[in-house]
């Protein structure tokens, strides 16, 4: 059984948001790795990047601090799995000062634009785990003494991104598959049947089974993408 990540295509077709909010309250900054102790709570509060694109079945913010879902595809999903739950979303005008909003009136609320979104709901993973330490190719590269921040990094997994080359001064797609015996290696019991979940050592990515992966494969959404990032045991 597979670990597959779940990630934005990065296609320019669809529509993306930048998430500005909601933050809990926090102590202000470490003193030692200027790390923020806030943390993202509900709801999402997002703008529309830019004025043109379609809204696709998955939305991905552009900083990666939340991922949006269509009610329709959570309708789909929740019936058949679990190890996540949704949030509400609230759009905010954007830079060009409209809530582009495919349809939709503006309420003031709390001094800002704001509107609760009906489409679309943002994904909360509730399932959490371990990585297996001894036989998964990922390292702490780095841990703060103060406040205990970690931050983990994986060799092996299976790459599919757009780097910038310098010499060509364009953008050249990098891509390859995910190396034999590497990656994230999460033990079967530990997910309680769960098809979605996150893993502590990398909190912010968005990981699945085979079965999702196959599922969602199976229904054609639109815009999002899977890579091969390891195994369950
Ligand atoms: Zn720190």
């Amino acid at each position: 059984m597979t670990v597959w990540r779940m990630v934005d295509p990065r296609n320019p077709a669809f529509a993306h948001v930048t998430c500005t909010g909601a933050w809990s309250q926090g102590q202000g900054l470490c003193r030692t790795c200027t790390g923020s102790t806030q943390r993202r709570i509900p709801p999402a509060i997002v703008e529309w990047e830019g004025l043109s694109g379609n809204v696709g079945d998955w939305t991905w913010s552009l900083c990666g601090a939340c991922v949006l879902l269509s009610v329709d595809v959570h309708r789909s999903l929740a019936r058949r799995f679990s190890g996540y739950k949704v949030g509400p979303v609230k759009i905010i005008a954007n830079k060009q000062g409209v809530a582009r909003d495919r349809g939709c009136t503006t309420p003031e609320e709390g001094g800002m634009v704001a509107q609760v979104e009906h489409r679309f709901y943002e994904m909360w993973l509730t399932k959490w785990v371990h990585l297996v330490p001894e036989i998964s190719t990922a390292t702490m590269a780095w841990k703060c003494p103060e406040c205990g921040r970690e931050r983990w990094e994986v060799t092996g997994v299976e790459i599919c991104e757009s780097r910038f080359d310098r010499r060509k001064g364009t953008l050249v797609p990098a891509k390859r598959k995910r190396l034999p015996g590497h990656g994230l290696f999460v033990h079967r019991g530990d997910l309680d049947r769960a098809d979605f979940f996150g893993v502590s050592e990398f909190p912010g990515w968005y990981l699945c089974t085979d079965r999702a992966r196959d599922f969602m494969r199976s229904m054609k959404y639109t815009n999002i993408a899977f890579l091969e990032y390891g195994a369950l045991v």
